[in-house]
């Protein structure tokens, strides 16, 4: 999607804090934070959103959310954290990726 600005972001056309990045994911830095660590994981390929998933974004999806609760630690949330995915218009999407927020206050 060569309009869509977290395809520019993976790409590193748009700059941003990283904070993890494999073959499938990128993760980086909420430009906007809602806590005092906020940052989204993102698959590499693109998905508009979760309801336009399928069966075979299940293994992204499951590598996804089991990296939240690893690279939370890494950023001092070892005591929780809370995750998003905003889906649709009317779950408040404004960017049209699929990504997971993972944010919280360190204890
Ligand atoms: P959504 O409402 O779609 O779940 O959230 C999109 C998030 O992306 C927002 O929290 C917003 O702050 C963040 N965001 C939008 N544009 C950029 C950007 O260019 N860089 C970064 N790092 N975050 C962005
Ligand atoms: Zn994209």
């Amino acid at each position: 999607m060569s309009d869509c600005i977290f395809c520019k972001i993976i790409k590193g056309e748009i700059p941003s804090r990283k904070v993890y990045e494999d073959e499938h994911v990128y993760a980086f830095h909420d430009i906007r934070p809602i806590a005092k660590v906020h940052f989204m994981i993102v698959p590499k390929k693109h998905v508009d959103s979760l309801a336009h998933c399928g069966k075979d974004d299940a293994q992204m999806l499951s590598h996804i959310m089991l990296l939240a609760p690893k690279l939370a630690a890494e950023h001092g949330l070892e005591q929780g954290f809370k995750t998003g995915i905003n889906t649709g218009r009317g779950g408040g999407q404004e960017v049209f990726h699929l990504h997971v927020h993972v944010f919280g206050n360190p204890l």
